[in-house]
């Protein structure tokens, strides 16, 4: 992923010491486990074996942490990076969302599991990653041991994402209204992943320099999952979700696809964002009101004269445009925490959690986006469900 290319030092909000050789803490193990056979079926997802990983089966040594208790030694390109990696991403991404939830999760094991399992390296996964009740396990891109998935920020992150979501909001209904619950959850698996990447400092740098400033047009954040939709050879999806409304996506209804039906919903929350960083903008004047209003999704690919005034804008001050995007991603991730904090299982969910958004949104600024985010999914086809009669 652009912005990744080289590793990135993840500080956990955890002493030194409390992280034992593993690593592992009081809720996290990384297994290294050798020659692993999924634990669930690939094509049907039926579970085949389940955690615990048994202590006989083989495993790599745990990996120790240096004298301080930090694990910054490892060597890129080992299993032990792997391993420390796997911990370090996983760790960080329930830190950032456990900061917005305002709240510890309990991570959903099996019986006699005593910490949730993640195993970096399954050849036997293929070009996948996967996770099911206690446990995410990854393969490698392409197949190639040279590319672990388990070492990609934004793939352990939509995984983790799947668990958090879990914790939060509770398990797939199991009647008609599963589909479009699956399909929320592999939507909002990537905006967990989306926030957690935008919280390095490289990232926003390089998303920024990429667009000089403006954020509807194709980047690196609005590509987040994007490759998760090749797995399953859904290639049209990869037209990415700019510019999918509901009615777009029937066939992947009809065609029980739920990677490729939530991408409506992403776009919609991607656009929220973007909006939201705006006014940042606007408030930091350093872009004028004209602007922000000309600037939307309807003008993303075209607009050549608006991309030039974006650029010259940018260029008076990165740092503030740096700063208007860390600030949004802030007030993004407390809509989106609240929102889902609200959400059960049941029918209708992307309504229902787009309803939710607009309620969070007057709780916690009195409104100040409730037209935006109204109008963001308006434009996908999503009516936000208002609980006022
Ligand atoms: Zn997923």
């Amino acid at each position: 992923m652009r912005g990744f290319e080289q590793p990135r030092l993840v500080r956990l909000a955890a002493r030194p010491g409390t992280i034992a050789a593993g690593p592992r803490d009081g809720r996290l193990q990384v297994i290294d486990a050798l020659h692993k056979a999924p634990y669930r079926d690939l094509a049907s997802g039926e579970y085949i074996w389940r955690p615990p990983y048994p202590r006989g089966k083989p495993r790599r040594r745990p990996v120790r942490p240096n004298a301080q208790g930090h694990f910054d030694h490892l060597r890129p390109g080992t299993p032990a990076f792997s391993a420390g990696a796997t911990f370090a991403a996983a760790a960080c991404v329930l830190d950032i969302w456990e900061h917005y939830l305002d709240r510890r999760l309990r991570l959903r094991l099996n019986q006699r599991q005593r910490r949730f399992e993640l195993i970096p390296r399954v050849r036997r996964l293929g070009d996948n990653a996967y996770s099911g009740v206690g446990y995410v396990e990854f393969g490698f891109a392409g197949e190639d041991p040279r590319q672990p998935y388990c070492e990609n920020l934004d793939v352990v992150a939509h995984e983790v994402g799947h668990h958090i979501l879990r914790a939060v909001i509770g398990p797939t209904p199991a009647d008609a209204a599963a589909f479009e619950h699956q399909a929320h959850v592999e939507a909002a698996a990537d905006l967990v992943s989306l926030v957690a990447i935008l919280h390095f400092d490289r990232v926003v740098a390089h998303l920024l320099e990429e667009t000089r400033g403006k954020l509807y047009s194709r980047n690196v954040a609005s590509r987040v999952g994007e490759f998760r939709s090749e797995w399953s050879g859904r290639l049209e999806a990869r037209t990415a979700f700019h510019d999918k409304r509901l009615e777009d996506v029937a066939a992947a209804r009809r065609k029980g696809d739920f990677h490729t039906y939530g991408r409506p919903f992403l776009g919609a929350a991607y656009d929220v964002l973007v909006e939201i960083y705006e006014s940042h903008l606007v408030r930091r004047e350093l872009i004028t009101r004209r602007l922000a209003r000309r600037s939307g999704r309807a003008t993303a690919r075209s607009g050549r004269a608006l991309r030039r005034e974006f650029a010259a804008r940018y260029r008076l001050n990165p740092d503030g445009f740096a700063d208007a995007l860390r600030e949004a991603t802030g007030d993004f991730a407390r809509l989106l925490a609240r929102a889902w904090q609200q959400t059960r299982p049941g029918p209708d969910t992307f309504a229902r959690v787009a309803g939710h958004l607009v309620a969070a949104d007057r709780r916690l600024t009195g409104g100040r986006y409730r037209r935006v985010i109204r109008q963001a999914f308006a434009q996908r086809g999503i009516v936000a469900r208002s609980r006022r009669p």
